[in-house]
């Protein structure tokens, strides 16, 4: 059988599933069982598919592929927060994250943060992960791929577990890779999948501003969290190169189109990097930010040994969240994770590929 002509199975939503079916000469609901059992029961074999023939599985299988990851490592941190390093089919690596916080004390909120692209194009200057450039993009099955596998391992512990919320904020730019992230969406949020809300997804961009105003015309209504990191061109440049093609007075326009049309507060993310969070830059943030529906959230850096980047004393942190708060910006600080474990995006593969070079 040539497994090239086949198709993965977790990249097709219900209605492609039942068309696939038809064309194999299976009833319709076929479609709808595969894509429950795929979907929303994370299964990782065709044997697991119980009220499915083995006769109806062998021609399903002359379509369809299911190639769940080879999990490559899973770091724990003492958060509870879990790092995941997956092999894809030929042979490269994804990273992904969940946050599971304290199980005791928050055992209804389980948040993945997801991959979009292996490696990533925008070379921004704090990031592991831009260091190797764009690999490839993945497909919509591989970035729904690691919340099913993640939810399929944490189901072995705890046969309830569910993932609550989503954030496209691991490997890559989610709208330089736009129609697969799309995609993913829709298939996560499937009521026969693991029908997570679109509010409870938020795609995290280092300011793609033409596709942010495609965004607010789809307006599927998930959370959009804009990298900013700086307010100023100039250091914006050196920190994200993405800012050259998209400068802040076109970031910005595109951003308030987005409010516009979907009535969504934006998030604005500002890492804090030491010697850069000072009170002129977080003046200059205000000065960006007003009049826009925004929150603002502080994320101190992780340390990134290549990069040489530190992170801020909390003096500093606080400074800077002061003089925002004064300014009428809501700011929160994101809560720290993983910081003990390889957390940042981009360290645990570059670290797990150092090691196999
Ligand atoms: S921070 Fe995001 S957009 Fe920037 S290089 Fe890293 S993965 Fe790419």
């Amino acid at each position: 059988m040539n497994t090239m002509m086949r198709t993965d199975c977790r990249d097709l939503n219900q209605e492609e599933l039942i068309r696939l079916c038809s064309e194999l000469g299976l009833p319709s609901f076929r479609g709808r069982q595969v894509f429950q059992w795929v979907q929303q029961k994370a299964i990782q074999g065709w044997d697991e598919m119980k009220n499915i023939s083995v006769l109806d599985q062998k021609k399903l299988q002359t379509g369809l592929t299911l190639q769940p990851f080879t999990k490559v490592k899973e770091q724990v941190s003492r958060d509870g927060t879990r790092k995941f390093l997956f092999r894809c089919y030929d042979g490269e690596t994804i990273e992904c994250v969940l946050m599971d916080y304290d199980r005791l004390k928050n055992r209804d909120r389980h948040t993945v943060c997801v991959s979009t692209q292996i490696g990533c194009a925008v070379g921004c200057s704090f990031c592991a992960t831009g260091l190797g450039g764009l690999r490839r993009n993945l497909s919509p099955g591989e970035i729904v791929g690691q919340v099913l596998d993640i939810t399929h391992i944490m189901r072995q512990e705890d046969p309830d577990f569910q993932v609550t919320n989503i954030v496209f904020m691991g490997m890559g730019e989610p709208l330089l890779n736009y129609d697969p992230v799309l995609k993913a969406l829709h298939l996560l949020n499937h009521p026969s999948g693991q029908g997570i809300g679109m509010r409870r997804m938020t795609i995290s961009t280092s300011g793609v501003a033409a596709k942010i105003r495609r965004l607010a015309r789809d307006n599927p209504q998930v959370g959009l969290a804009v990298s900013l990191h700086s307010a100023n061109n100039t250091s914006r440049n050196q920190l994200i190169p993405m800012n050259r093609r998209y400068p802040l007075e076109e970031l910005m326009a595109a951003c308030q189109e987005y409010t516009e049309l979907t009535n969504r507060r934006i998030t604005f993310e500002i890492a804090l990097i030491s010697g850069q969070a000072t009170r002129e830059a977080a003046e200059e943030v205000g000065q960006l930010l007003k009049g826009q529906l925004s929150h603002v959230n502080l994320i101190p850096v992780n340390p990134v040994v290549e990069t040489g980047m530190a992170r801020p004393t909390a003096r500093e942190i606080q400074e800077f969240a002061q003089v925002l708060e004064a300014m009428g910006i809501p700011v929160s600080v994101r809560e720290e994770k993983g910081t003990d474990i390889d957390a940042a995006c981009g360290q645990l593969r570059r670290q797990v590929e150092g090691e196999q070079i």
